[in-house]
């Protein structure tokens, strides 16, 4: 959320290779038998530069939340690897996961959910303090947890509270003031937004965009929403049916689309001004998101794709760098020799 080219430069915090979480279907009576997978994640490559808002977009049901877990190891990935700070996470055992825990966080969709009703904020955000074994003592536990409701805008007095006296806005504070308890480097906001009003959502994203600033962190921002997710992010990751089918700044990726999926998400978002809202060309998809455990052969894309040719059906596209910085998963972009086509197709 910082927006600066300096933040473009850093280094990579995190980075996942050919990344899958593959979840096996089962069918038939006491020995359910496994007769396929939801490919929820499908060979993800993936960097989060140290600094940086990375937004990671698509509709409902592509990956994108799986993904996230998945770089936290918060679901076990059955393929690939995910390198945080330049460790292998997945080869991780219990004391070293329970050190990742802390260095890489989440932020939830639903603050209604995620915080336990019969737990005071305090309790709650004490909570990581206690796992972690932080500021032990209950003193200084409670002094940590005053500095903490503070840096999230709130009276550190609410700390004797309840879950249900807050508003949807105070208690993903709450949500995030936990999340930071254990002073992570790396927070993944899950639809942290989502369930707002939207008034409360641009106070929740100043506030991330501050602490972001203040405490250095580097953010994934998960939204099936492309207008939020491009105005608070560095670059930007577009996801279609478990695999990354695009990947630039956020200038680049919003301004001009080098993935036909990409234009098609860009021409549902509004436009502020009312006269270029009446022009908006509208790309309408055909056919719904095909199934995670049928994934067509080829590009994936390929049966809405209205720009679908030859080798679309048998030859699945790699994401290949497009101009600087920006990699489309496209044949239109000359892995097969007719990189003309790009251009026709604007
Ligand atoms: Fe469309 Fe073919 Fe490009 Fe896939 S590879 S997005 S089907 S043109």
């Amino acid at each position: 959320m910082t927006g600066t080219s300096e933040t473009l430069r850093g280094d990579v915090l995190v980075r996942a290779r050919d990344l899958q979480v593959h979840f096996p279907v089962r069918a038939g009576g006491l020995r359910r038998k496994r007769v396929g997978a939801v490919r929820a994640v499908d060979g993800v490559d993936l960097e989060v530069r140290r600094g940086e808002t990375l937004g990671l977009v698509g509709e409902s049901g592509c990956g994108k939340s799986t993904l996230g877990n998945a770089l936290l190891r918060l679901v076990e990935p059955t393929g690939g690897t995910v390198e945080f700070d330049g460790t292998d996470v997945t080869a991780l055992g219990k004391r070293d996961l329970r050190a990742l825990r802390r260095r890489a966080v989440m932020v939830f969709q639903d603050p209604y959910a995620s915080l336990d009703p019969r737990t005071t904020v305090g309790q709650t955000v004490a909570e990581p303090l206690e796992v972690h074994g932080l500021h032990p003592g209950r003193q200084a536990r409670a002094a940590r947890v005053a500095e903490l409701l503070e840096l999230v805008g709130m009276d550190p007095s609410v700390a004797s509270r309840y879950p249900h006296e807050f508003s949807g806005g105070q208690r993903q504070r709450v949500g995030i003031a936990r999340a930071l308890a254990g002073e992570p480097d790396f927070v993944v906001c899950d639809e942290a937004i989502a369930s707002l009003d939207v008034s409360v959502q641009a106070q929740v994203l100043n506030l991330l965009r501050r602490l972001q600033r203040q405490l250095g962190l580097t953010y994934l921002f998960v939204s099936h929403d492309l207008s939020a997710v491009r105005h608070v992010s560095d670059r930007i990751a577009v996801m279609y049916l478990g695999r990354v089918v695009e990947v630039g700044t956020a200038e680049q990726v919003s301004g001009d689309p080098q993935h036909p999926y990409t234009r098609a998400l860009l021409s549902a978002v509004p436009v502020p001004d009312p006269v270029r809202e009446r022009r908006r060309e509208r790309i309408v998809l055909a056919g719904d998101v095909p199934s995670a455990s049928k994934v067509p052969s080829g590009c994936r894309f390929r049966t809405r794709c209205p720009h679908a040719f030859e080798p679309c059906p048998d030859v699945d596209p790699a994401l290949q760098e497009v101009r600087g910085g920006q990699a489309a998963a496209c044949h239109l972009h000359g892995v097969v020799g007719v990189g003309d086509r790009a251009d026709a197709v604007r």
